[in-house]
């Protein structure tokens, strides 16, 4: 028995894993979790609350729950390499909130990347950053090879001397240029931070780079972009001070979370347990699976930024698609045909609502077992709905027909079980 509203909103949720399991989902930020993430995720932990640490909480009935977070730290630091792990953020952004309310004052100065450069609106003016009052100062930026400029960035460092400098960006191309700024870093006296939301699971992995060892104190991240673990969020650090990292944990709570989500706590843990086995030839795939993605797009006409780099070194791509009716158009075409992803700012471009590009990311692909051969099919399907302008509605037939050979998670440790399943309690 089921009342008529709640059978509607079942329905609406069967509708759209069906259609999921029948598309190519290419959000760069989204990806599927493991069965046994999912198991977690729907414990009695989703009931309950936890405040503070473990061993130091403010309700009873923690003592599994103490247990769970306990490992997460542990898992956390073990895979990462990281002296400290706070597990409890409740999303990347809230991530980021502690980060703001723990090292800077209103009006102290942070420098990081403008939107249009690929930033995340939490560290623009009308996100966090601007809810915080810092006084945040762009990098100059080179649109040739979609990095910041090392020399104009260790200039604008020694000038402004910044109390934080922040990286990391949404359309995360290729790894910022730590190394060659560590010596700036050093001499401003900085505390460098690198939000890796999209990043996170390839860093697992050993690839994209290896920000705790390029001089970055402190990493925020998101925890289901390419880690694909459930939508939560997490801080990692190296190299800070005992008092950074209680003022840290003290921003986390009761700054910025009262609960935190304990079940996605518990799904992260399970998550970071896998990763720990399954990591290195995910991400590994990842990449060899976003850079032949972008080859392919190119081959056939499409304009894929960073050719001479190779695309990307991370999981996504992006695409100017200005003459082919711009981002907007072009994301609404493909969702047409059931490729699923969205329009984005590139480095020239002044409108974020009507932006020329698009982003396409392969981490979910990758993640139901697609390889470089499916890459290439992708590109055509993409091909065909964007530049040759065939009907979304035929092209949809075929995406069903690649996208049905591909409907079992892998890189996990019930690999072949069915990715997009819903588990009905009434039929
Ligand atoms: C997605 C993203 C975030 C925000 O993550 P949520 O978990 O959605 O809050 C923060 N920073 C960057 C760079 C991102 O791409």
């Amino acid at each position: 028995m089921t009342a008529e509203d709640a059978k509607y909103i079942r329905e609406q949720v069967m509708n759209h894993n069906k259609w999921f399991e029948e598309s190519i989902p290419m959000i760069a930020s989204e990806n599927l979790m493991s069965p046994l993430a999912k198991e977690v995720l729907i414990s009695d932990f989703a009931d309950r609350y936890a405040e503070g640490l473990p061993g130091k909480r403010y309700y009873q009935g923690n003592i599994y729950v103490d247990k769970v977070e306990t490992k997460a730290v542990e898992l956390a630091k073990k895979l990462f390499n990281a002296d400290f792990a706070d597990v409890r953020p409740i999303s990347g952004t809230v991530a980021n909130m502690a980060v703001l309310f723990a090292f800077a004052e209103p009006g102290d100065t942070i420098t990081t990347c403008a939107l249009a450069q690929g930033a995340h609106i939490s560290t623009c003016e009308f996100g966090a950053f601007g809810q915080r009052a810092v006084n945040s100062v762009n990098y100059p930026f080179n649109e040739e090879n979609m990095n910041i400029d090392v020399d104009g960035t260790i200039k604008l460092l020694k000038q402004v001397k910044p109390k934080v400098a922040q990286f990391g960006l949404s359309v995360f191309l290729f790894p910022p240029p730590l190394k060659e700024l560590e010596d700036t870093f050093n001499e401003v006296g900085c505390l460098v931070w690198e939000d890796c939301a999209h990043v996170l699971g390839l860093i697992a992995g050993g690839q994209f780079h290896d920000p705790l060892r390029e001089g970055v104190n402190l990493i925020s991240s998101s925890t289901h972009k390419t880690f694909p673990g459930p939508n939560h969020g997490m801080l990692l650090g190296s190299n800070m001070t005992e008092e950074q990292e209680k003022k840290l944990q003290k921003a986390v709570f009761p700054g910025v979370t009262s609960s935190h989500h304990l079940h996605a706590m518990a799904a992260l843990a399970v998550t970071l347990a896998e990763m720990e086995v399954f990591a290195k030839d995910y991400a590994a795939q990842a990449c060899k699976n976003s850079r032949q993605l972008g080859e392919s797009l190119y081959e056939l006409g499409i304009p894929v930024l960073c050719p001479d780099l190779g695309f990307t070194r991370s999981h996504a791509i992006a695409v100017d698609v200005s003459e082919f009716g711009g981002g907007k158009e072009c994301a609404q075409l493909l969702e047409d045909a059931n490729i699923i992803c969205n329009k984005n700012m590139l480095p020239r471009d002044t409108s974020s609502v009507r932006p020329s590009g698009l982003r396409l990311g392969a981490q979910e692909l990758t993640r139901v077992g697609m390889k470089e051969s499916e890459m290439k099919e992708v590109a055509e399907l993409i091909a065909r709905v964007v530049k040759k302008k065939e009907d979304p509605a035929k092209v949809k037939e075929d995406v069903k027909a690649l996208k049905r050979q591909f409907s079992n998670i892998q890189y996990c440790f019930n690999a072949g079980e069915p990715a997009y399943e819903y588990r009905k309690l009434v039929p």
